[in-house]
């Protein structure tokens, strides 16, 4: 069994980039020898699979991926807005607090409303 590495490879489960294959050998030696490939898998979550290329994510996946999470990010910010609104602040932080986005322009706006929940409080 050996390592390999597919430049590109992504795991569609838990996103490593290294996989390693699983041989089959006829057991014979020598002449009439053969070995093939069984299967690959991932070497962090070691989920098995045959096609590599299929396999793993692409690059637009991913950023399709992320977009969508930006998205749901957005909604919760939006509802939070909402609730602090009515003065429910602890439903609004329970939502802030499930916000987990890189964008930077969102983790701005949620430090704001956050902020505006803290004054109202104090
Ligand atoms: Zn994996």
């Amino acid at each position: 069994m050996e390592k390999k590495r597919y430049k590109g490879f992504t795991c569609r489960v838990c996103g490593e980039h290294s996989y390693e294959e699983k041989t089959v050998s006829n057991g014979i030696r020598g002449p009439g020898g053969a070995s093939w490939t069984d299967y690959y898998f991932c070497t962090d979550c070691s989920t098995m699979f045959k096609d590599v290329t299929k396999f793993s994510t692409t690059l637009l996946e991913r950023t399709k991926e992320a977009n969508a999470k930006t998205r749901e990010d957005d909604n919760r910010l939006i509802e939070a807005r909402v609730f602090a609104q009515y003065g429910l602040n602890d439903k609004a932080r329970e939502l802030l607090l499930k916000i987990n986005t890189k964008d930077k322009d969102l983790l701005q706006e949620v430090e704001e409303l956050k902020r505006k929940i803290e004054a109202k409080n104090g």
